[in-house]
C-alpha cells in the first residue's frame, strides 16, 4: 500500500465536503417554509419561548436603529397572532440575510428537527464518502475546522445521503478554536490532535485559510467543487475530488 504523506486529516465543510450551494439553496429555504409550522408547534417549549422574547427585543433595536421598518413581535401577541408576528419578522430577516441570535437560534431548532424526522438530509460530495471510508481503514483521523458551530457541523454528517458519517470522524472544530485564517488556529488544532503541522493535511476551498494553514506549517489542498468562487493565483496544490488525497 502507498505510504500517504499525511497521518492526519482536516476538512473544511462549505465548497469542500459539501456545496456551497447547500446552505443557500437547502436550509435556508427549509427554515424558511417550516417556521411557521414549527412555531404552532413548539409554542410552548420554554427554548422556543426565549427565542421569541430574543425576536422581539432584536425586532426593538432594529426600528431603534438602522431598519425603522422592522416588523414587529408585539409583547402582548399570543397563540396565531404571535406565530404570524414572528413569521413575519424572520421572513425580513432571512430576505435581508441578516445573522441575528434570535434567526439562528430558531434556524438551529428548525433544522435540527428536520434532520432527526429525515425531511432534511444534508449533502455531502461522493468522494468524500469514499475518502472517508478509506482514512478509517488505514486508522488516519479526518478531522472537521468550520466556521460552522461543532452541533451544527455534528447534525450535518450525522444526517447525510449515506447516513451516519460521525463514525468516520475523529474529532470537530469551529471557530471557538480560533478564526479560521489566523496561522494560530491551525498550530493550535495540530497540538490538540497530537500530530506535528507537516503532517496534517488541511483541505480547503478558501484561499485565505490555505494561507494560515500553511504558514503553520500544514500541507494544504485548495478544493475546486463546482460553484466555488474563482481564486487569485497562489501555490497550493489543488484537487477537484478527494481521490487525488490517495495518489501518491
Ligand atoms: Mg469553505
Amino acid at each position: 500500500m502507498t505510504q500517504l504523506p499525511y497521518r492526519a486529516v482536516v476538512l473544511d465543510i462549505e465548497g469542500t465536503t459539501t456545496p456551497i450551494t447547500f446552505v443557500y439553496d437547502v436550509l435556508f429555504p427549509y427554515a424558511r417554509e417550516r417556521v411557521a409550522e414549527f412555531l404552532s408547534n413548539n409554542l410552548d417549549n420554554p427554548e422556543v419561548q426565549r427565542d421569541l422574547e430574543l425576536l422581539r427585543e432584536q425586532a426593538q433595536e432594529d426600528a431603534a436603529g438602522d431598519f425603522p421598518n422592522a416588523p414587529q413581535v408585539p409583547a402582548d401577541a399570543a397563540g396565531n397572532a404571535l406565530v404570524e408576528a414572528a413569521v413575519t419578522n424572520i421572513h425580513w430577516q432571512m430576505d435581508a440575510d441578516r445573522k441575528t441570535t434570535a434567526l439562528k437560534s430558531l434556524q438551529g431548532k428548525i433544522w435540527k428537527d428536520g434532520y432527526a424526522a429525515g425531511t432534511l438530509v444534508a449533502s455531502v460530495y461522493p468522494d468524500v464518502f469514499d475518502a472517508l471510508e478509506h482514512w478509517q481503514s488505514l486508522e488516519l483521523p479526518a478531522y472537521i475546522y468550520s466556521s460552522g458551530s461543532i452541533a451544527a457541523q455534528k447534525l450535518l454528517f450525522g444526517h447525510t445521503e449515506k447516513g451516519d458519517l460521525r463514525p468516520q470522524l475523529a474529532g470537530y472544530f469551529d471557530t471557538t478554536t480560533g478564526p479560521k485564517k489566523n496561522a494560530q488556529s491551525y498550530l493550535d488544532i495540530a497540538h490538540l490532535i497530537h500530530q506535528a503541522p507537516e503532517d496534517v493535511v488541511f483541505v480547503t476551498d478558501n484561499l485565505d485559510e490555505a494561507n494560515a494553514a500553511a504558514d503553520a506549517g500544514m500541507q494544504t489542498r485548495i478544493a475546486l467543487r463546482p460553484g466555488n468562487a474563482p481564486l487569485p493565483e497562489h501555490d497550493h496544490p489543488t484537487l477537484t475530488s478527494f481521490d487525488a488525497l490517495f495518489e501518491a
